[in-house]
C-alpha cells in the first residue's frame, strides 16, 4: 500500500467511517463513490475493512457453534463438574452471539451479504429462459 490518497480530506472522512458509505443517503454518496473510483488506496482499505467485518462474523458464528456443541457433549456425557462446564459453555455461546449481533449492527455486513446475494440472483436470472425471466421481480433483472 504505497499509493497516496488522491484527496486526503475525503480520505480522512472515509477512514472515520471505516470506508463504509452504505449508511449514507444515495444523494450523499456521489462524491464518496467518485473518490473510491479514483483512489486506489481507499478502495483497497475499503476491501480490507469489509474482509475484517466478514471474518469477525464468521469467527463469531464458528465460536458460537463450538460452544453449543460443547454444551451438547457435556449434557450427553455428564462428566464431573458438569454444571460448571455447562455454565462455561453457555457463557461462551452467549458471548459469541453478542459479538455476532454487535458486528451485524455496527458494520455493513448485512448490506454486503444482501448485495452479494442480489448480484448472484441477477446473474442466475440472466441465464433463465426469457419466458421465466419475465415473471421475476424487476430488481433481479440485469439493468
Ligand atoms: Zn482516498
Amino acid at each position: 500500500m504505497n499509493e497516496k490518497c488522491v484527496d486526503s480530506v475525503v480520505g480522512d472522512i472515509l477512514a472515520g467511517w471505516r470506508y463504509d458509505i452504505s449508511g449514507l443517503a444515495p444523494e450523499m454518496r456521489g462524491d464518496y463513490e467518485a473518490h473510491f473510483a479514483a483512489c486506489v488506496r481507499c478502495r483497497a482499505r475499503q476491501r480490507l475493512h469489509r474482509s475484517i467485518d466478514i471474518s469477525l462474523i464468521v469467527l463469531a458464528t464458528i465460536s458460537a457453534g463450538l460452544f453449543l456443541l460443547a454444551f451438547i457433549v457435556i449434557r450427553r456425557y455428564s462428566p464431573q463438574h458438569a454444571l460448571l462446564l455447562e455454565i462455561v459453555a453457555l457463557g461462551g455461546f452467549a458471548f459469541s452471539a453478542l459479538v455476532w449481533v454487535i458486528v451485524a449492527i455496527v458494520t455493513p455486513v448485512p448490506m454486503v451479504v444482501l448485495d452479494a446475494a442480489r448480484t448472484r440472483a441477477r446473474q442466475l436470472s440472466d441465464r433463465l429462459p426469457p419466458e421465466i425471466r419475465d415473471r421475476l421481480p424487476d430488481e433481479l433483472k440485469l439493468k
